[in-house]
C-alpha cells in the first residue's frame, strides 16, 4: 500500500489514477473479513476520484495537501449525508446534517471518505467488540482484537483498506488499535484539534487524532486536522499558529534526524513497564537503546500517583458520559420503535432497546458517581487525583523532552477473551488513559513484534509539542524500517 505522500505526489504528477486506487480499496473491503467498515461512500468517493483525476488542469490544485487521499472516518465524527451511528443501534439511521471541523478540512485539502468505520459503541471499549455492529478483527490474526475503540480505523489502515484514518482517543482510543495493529496513532494534547462535530462521550479528555502507516502522514494529516476553529471553544488557540509550521517544522528542517535526536532527554517511568509482558518489555528498552545510539539520554523515573489513574479516569470518563448520552432519546433523532407514550415510557423504551449492555452500564455508574451524596466521594476526589497525575506528568517533562513506555503491556488479545468480564477489560488501558488525565500528547509507533503480533511503543511529549514527539518518533522509525 502506498503512503499518502506517495499518493498526492502520484495524483498531482499523473502516475497515480484517483479512480482507480479507490476501485482497487473498495474490491478488497468488500471481499475482507475484518468488518471495518460500517457505512461506505463508495458512490461518492468515486465520483469525487473522477473529479479529482480531471482537475490535474485546474488551477490550485497543487497546493492540496491530501489530494485524492482515500481516508477512513471513525463512526464518532460527524459526516454531512453519510450515516454516523457511533456503532450504537440507538444512532442507526442517522445522517447528520453538517461536518465536523476536521472533516471539512479534509475535504478543503482534497481527501476522499471511503467510508465510516467499526468502534466500540460511544467510544465505550478496548478491543472493538461492543460495537452494534459486530466485532472487527486483527489483520494480523483473525481470532483476535484489533484493539479499540477506534479499531475499524487502525485494521484498516494496517489492511490496507483506507491509506490513512481518522480515530478519536479518550483514554487510548486512538494508540492501542495503533499498537495491536502495527500502525501509527497520535493523541493530540487536549485542545489542539477541534472537536465540533465529534460525538462526546466524556469531553473533558477526548481528541480527534490521526492514524496511518508512516510518522510522515501522520504528520501531515495532523497538519490537515488541526485547522483553527471558532466553534469549538476548548480549542487552544496557540500563537502565530500556523499549524503548518507548527507541526512540520521537523520535518522540513534541514537536519538528519539523528542530529534531531541527539541530546534528546528521555524519562522511563518504571511503572508504565511493571505489568508489561517480556516481550513488550524487551521490545521497548530496545526501542530506548536505538535512541541511545543516535545521541539520545535516558534515565529511569518514579511516577507515584499512576496507580491511581485508572480509577480515576473511569469515574471522570463514565461520570461525564452520564451527563453527555442524556441526549440520545429517539425523540429528534435516532432509533425510534413502538407506539409513542407518555414522554418517560417512550424515552425508557428507546434508550432500553437501543443502547447495548456496556454503555448502559456506564450511564449508571457515572449517574450515581455524579449523585448528591457520592459526588464528593466519587465524582470530586477523582478530580483532585486527575490534577495530580497531571502535575506528575508535567514535573516529569521538565526535566525530560519526552518519556518512552509500552503502549499496551500485551499484544493483542483474544477475542471474547476479556469482553465478558467488564473491570478485567478496563485494566487494558493501564498505560494510556494517564496521558487523557494529564492532557499531554502521545503517539504510538510499531516497535517489534511478538509471536507475530505488533507491539507498540509510546512516546509522550510536553502539551503543545506534538513536533517534538513526531520528530522522536519519525528518527525511531527511519532506523528501524
Ligand atoms: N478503553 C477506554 C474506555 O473504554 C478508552 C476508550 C477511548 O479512548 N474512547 O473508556
Amino acid at each position: 500500500m502506498r503512503t499518502a505522500i506517495e499518493v498526492v505526489e502520484g495524483i498531482k504528477s499523473g502516475a497515480i489514477s484517483c479512480e482507480e486506487l479507490l476501485s482497487k480499496i473498495y474490491e478488497r473491503i468488500e471481499k475482507s473479513e475484518l468488518n471495518c467498515y460500517i457505512t461506505l461512500n463508495k458512490e461518492n468517493a468515486l465520483e469525487t476520484a473522477r473529479d479529482v483525476d480531471k482537475i490535474r488542469e485546474d488551477e490550485g490544485f497543487e497546493r492540496k495537501k491530501l489530494l485524492g487521499v482515500p481516508i477512513a472516518i471513525k463512526d464518532s465524527i460527524s459526516t454531512k449525508g453519510i450515516q454516523t451511528t457511533c456503532a450504537s443501534k440507538i444512532l442507526t439511521g442517522y445522517v447528520p446534517p453538517y461536518d465536523a471541523t476536521v472533516i471539512e478540512a479534509l475535504k478543503q485539502e482534497g481527501a476522499i471518505i471511503i467510508g465510516k468505520t467499526n468502534m466500540d459503541e460511544f467510544c465505550m471499549g478496548t478491543s472493538t467488540e461492543t460495537s452494534y455492529y459486530g466485532a472487527t478483527k486483527n489483520p494480523h490474526d483473525l481470532t483476535r482484537v484489533p484493539g479499540g475503540s477506534s479499531g475499524g480505523s487502525a485494521a484498516a489502515v494496517s489492511a490496507g483498506e483506507a491509506v490513512i484514518a481518522l480515530g478519536s482517543d479518550t483514554g487510548g482510543s486512538i494508540r492501542c488499535p495503533a499498537s495491536f495493529c502495527g500502525v501509527v496513532g497520535l493523541k493530540t494534547t487536549y485542545g489542539f484539534v477541534s472537536r465540533y462535530g465529534l460525538i462526546a462521550y466524556a469531553n473533558s479528555l477526548e481528541q480527534i487524532g490521526p492514524i496511518a502507516s508512516t510518522v510522515t502522514d501522520t504528520a501531515l494529516l495532523l497538519e490537515v486536522i488541526s485547522a483553527k476553529d471558532e466553534r469549538d471553544s476548548t480549542q487552544i488557540k496557540i500563537k502565530n499558529n500556523a499549524p503548518t509550521n507548527y507541526c512540520f517544522s521537523w520535518r522540513n528542517g534541514t537536519k538528519s534526524e539523528s542530529e534531531e535526536i541527539k541530546g534528546m532527554r528521555i524519562g522511563v517511568p518504571k511503572e508504565f513497564l511493571e505489568g508489561a509482558s517480556p516481550a513488550v518489555k524487551k521490545s521497548v528498552w530496545a526501542a530506548v537503546h536505538t535512541f541511545e545510539d543516535l545521541g539520545a539520554t535516558y534515565e529511569e523515573i518514579s511516577m507515584q500517583n499512576l496507580k491511581y489513574a485508572l480509577a480515576s479516569y473511569y469515574l471522570i470518563a463514565m461520570s461525564e458520559a452520564s451527563s453527555n448520552l442524556a441526549r440520545f432519546d429517539g425523540l429528534r433523532y435516532g432509533l425510534r420503535t413502538g407506539k409513542d407514550e407518555d414522554w418517560h415510557t417512550t424515552f425508557s423504551r428507546i434508550r432500553g432497546e437501543g443502547f447495548g449492555e456496556e454503555v448502559k452500564r456506564r450511564i449508571i455508574l457515572g449517574t450515581y458517581a455524579l449523585s448528591a451524596g457520592y459526588y464528593g466521594k466519587y465524582y470530586l476526589k477523582a478530580l483532585k487525583v486527575r490534577t495530580l497525575i497531571k502535575r506528575e506528568f508535567e514535573d516529569a517533562l521538565k526535566t525530560h523532552d519526552i518519556l518512552a513506555m509500552p503502549t499496551m503491556p500485551f499484544v493483542a488479545f483474544k477475542l471474547g477473551e476479556r469482553i465478558k468480564d467488564p473491570l478485567y477489560l478496563y485494566l487494558a488501558d493501564v498505560n494510556t488513559v494517564s496521558i487523557n488525565l494529564a492532557g499531554v500528547p502521545s503517539i504510538s509507533v510499531p516497535c517489534g513484534f511478538s509471536n507475530n503480533l505488533p507491539i507498540g511503543l509510546q512516546l509522550v511529549g510536553k502539551h503543545f509539542e506534538e513536533d517534538m514527539i513526531l520528530k522522536a518518533a519519525y528518527g525511531y522509525e527511519q532506523n528501524v524500517s
